[in-house]
């Protein structure tokens, strides 16, 4: 390639010398036409030279040709507006086969309208990062086509995908993972008459051999009769190797389907697409970096087919984003959540086990994790599938599991089914989740949480100032809560995850706190250094420094600074280090019906300052003048339980 690349353009040379510059303007254009010709036929997927040898299913290499003939049922170009909705019903788009050049170009605003110069510029980008990985500098475009030394490219797979690529291209697509399961799984008989399975990958750049390797992982594990069809989504990725070479692997690969979307949809979205286009009658969500335990679906078909109304996973067991090295959990363990609505294992407590027959039997579980779930393609459907509001990534497996407890289903590990998911080291530096990940948490809270969801807002301070910005819309889910006829939270933290409710974690009151007698708010004045830091009188505003929290630990801490409590000293009452001391502590109050708030140590007051320029917080004996008479904004019920 290099080579042609220089004989053209010596060619180029010698013909500018000698022509008439006419001439000279159409070879020139002939040549760059020749060569644009060159780049787009021999620019090949950037993983190809380093994954020779590695195929070991299919006899076919990636790598070589461009067919763009895809069957229809091979590959499919959703271009979904953005108000529609996936659900598996009539009048949904018919699916466009489309050429891989057209499939690029299609690039839809946000509007729902063709974006002819967005289009153009989609066209270049593409074509321009599907170079980069091979190349070592930006801006050459010789050496862009040049293959990096395994190690360069290794050092690249960390930084696009959080885990070890280089050393996933030398194991095979198809590897055998040790055995991990209970004794008792492998006794197990399931009915010959179970449901259908369609599985449904949504994958956004994923590195081409993680997500093969799932593929086949799937098809080698499934029994044939189980499995309806293998759904990849791919979510707009930009990666050369994920275009037509993907499209030709698994055109050979029997009941494996891949939809395209011409527009970002996050993996939530991307999932309810595939989900209206399965026709199994369970569909398992599985990320794009997946390996299954042989026997890992029959378990979850068998129980979902007895238990239509559950949410089902497996267990998760680890592959190590390092060293590929398949790791499997000794005990059991069923996913939990904080109030920062961040999801955890945690081993199953005494109560559930007691709960259980055997060691095999299903583990109720809070919520389950995002990288394998399944249910019933009816029930997923019926119960609102996932929330299309959310985007991007995150907390999508809160939402699901939350609601399908509140809205009369269950949530369940099954120990017998077992999937190995690679846990990235880190997000890809790509992927701004954050941003995405923060906005669904709202959502929840404001769907789910009822009340409750003022712990969450203590919990996550952005939060909580993103929700008061930017207010979001949940009243279509809150329509379909109605609807569902579900519970409330308070019933989810009674039966499903008493855990959740520890006294710290309740705040009586919140919000502003009023000054009757002034009539202005207390707020928190940061100094240079935590003893500089004040608070003071202010008209009241919108402002997180205006924010408390009191809390059954009776601390008073302060919304805008969480580790900051009220303190006192020489009279005064000022911000300080929380100190969680349990005795004595300068930083208990009571906060009374009457409006008091009183220093558990010294029996005094808190009292405003009267005096024009005085807009301190002083302690004073109590009396209850107006002065003394604050209002927090919020109260809870869920005080000292
Ligand atoms: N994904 C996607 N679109 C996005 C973000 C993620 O299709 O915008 C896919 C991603 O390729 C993966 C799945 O969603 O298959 C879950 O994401 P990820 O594995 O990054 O989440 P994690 O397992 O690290 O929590
Ligand atoms: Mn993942």
């Amino acid at each position: 390639m290099r080579r042609q690349l220089q004989s053209a353009s010596m060619f180029l040379r010698k013909k500018c010398r000698y022509g008439s510059r006419k001439l000279q303007f159409l070879l020139l254009l002939l040549m760059l036409g020749f060569l644009l010709l060159m780049v787009t036929t021999l620019n090949p997927p950037h993983s190809n030279q380093s994954k020779q040898g590695t195929f070991q299913p299919v006899e076919f290499n990636p790598r070589e040709g461009y067919q763009v003939d895809f069957a229809e049922t091979q590959e499919m170009l959703e271009t979904q507006e953005e108000s529609q909705q996936y659900y598996p019903l009539d009048g949904l788009s018919p699916f466009i086969s489309l050429r891989e050049d057209e499939l690029i170009v299609a690039v839809v605003s946000p509007t729902g309208k063709r974006n002819h110069s967005k289009a153009r510029k989609g066209y270049r980008v593409v074509k321009q990062q599907s170079r980069r990985p091979e190349g070592k500098a930006e801006g050459d475009p010789e050496s862009q086509l040049l293959p990096l030394p395994l190690q360069a490219a290794g050092e690249l797979g960390l930084d696009t995908h959080g885990f070890n690529e280089a050393l996933s291209e030398r194991i095979s697509l198809r590897r055998e993972l040790p055995e991990v399961r209970h004794p008792l799984c492998l006794q197990q008989e399931y009915d010959s008459s179970l449901p259908t399975a369609s599985v449904i990958i949504c994958f956004h750049d994923e590195a081409w051999s993680t997500l093969l390797r799932t593929v086949h992982s799937i098809m080698d594990t499934a029994p044939k009769a189980s499995l309806k069809d293998i759904i990849l989504v791919d979510d707009l990725s930009q990666q050369g190797p994920l275009k037509s070479a993907l499209s030709e692997y698994i055109s050979k690969l029997d009941g494996v389907k891949l939809i395209r979307s011409n527009k970002r949809l996050g993996v939530i979205r991307g999932r309810m697409l595939g989900a209206a286009r399965a026709t199994g009658d369970v569909l398992i969500f599985m990320d794009s970096h997946c390996e299954c335990q042989k026997g890992w679906l029959e378990p979850l078909l068998a129980r979902l087919s007895s238990n239509r109304n559950s949410v089902v996973s497996p267990v998760i067991d680890v592959i190590d984003w390092k060293t590929f090295q398949y790791y499997h959990s000794m005990g059991l363990h069923r996913g939990v959540f904080d109030w920062k609505l961040n999801f955890h294992w945690e081993p199953v407590p005494e109560h559930e086990e007691k709960v259980r027959q055997s060691p095999i039997s299903p583990i109720r579980s809070p919520v389950v994790a995002g990288a394998v779930v399944a249910m019933d393609r009816h029930y997923f459907q019926n119960i609102g599938a996932y929330d299309s509001d959310m985007t991007t990534w995150g907390a999508e497996n809160l939402e699901l599991s939350i609601r399908t407890w509140l809205c009369g289903g269950s949530v369940e590990i099954i120990p017998c089914s077992r999937v190995g998911h690679v846990y990235r080291n880190h997000f890809p530096r790509a992927f701004s989740y954050e941003d995405a990940i923060v906005r669904n948490k709202i959502r929840i809270a404001e769907t789910w949480l009822g009340p409750f969801k003022e712990n969450f807002y203590k919990h996550d301070t952005v939060a909580f100032l993103i929700s008061k910005a930017e207010k979001p819309d949940c009243s279509e889910r809150l329509q379909l809560q109605k609807r569902l006829g579900c519970r409330n939270f308070q019933w989810f933290v009674s039966n499903v995850y008493p855990e959740l409710s520890q006294p710290e974690d309740i705040p009586g009151f919140s919000g502003r706190l009023y000054n009757t007698g002034v009539g202005f708010c207390a707020d928190y004045r940061p100094g240079r250094a935590i003893e500089e830091g004040s608070i003071e009188l202010f008209p009241c505003s919108d402002s997180l420094t205006q924010h408390f929290e009191y809390n059954s630990m009776k601390e008073i801490r302060l919304g805008s600074a969480p580790l900051f409590c009220l303190d006192v000293r020489h009279g005064k009452v000022i911000p300080q280090n929380c100190t969680k001391e349990t005795d004595n502590s300068h930083q208990h109050w009571d906060v009374q019906e009457n409006g008091m708030i009183v220093h558990v140590l010294s029996g005094k007051c808190i009292e405003a300052a009267k005096s024009e320029d005085e807009k301190d917080l002083v302690l004073s004996a109590c009396n209850k003048n107006a002065y003394q008479v604050w209002q927090f904004e919020r109260s809870h019920m869920l005080r000292q339980r």
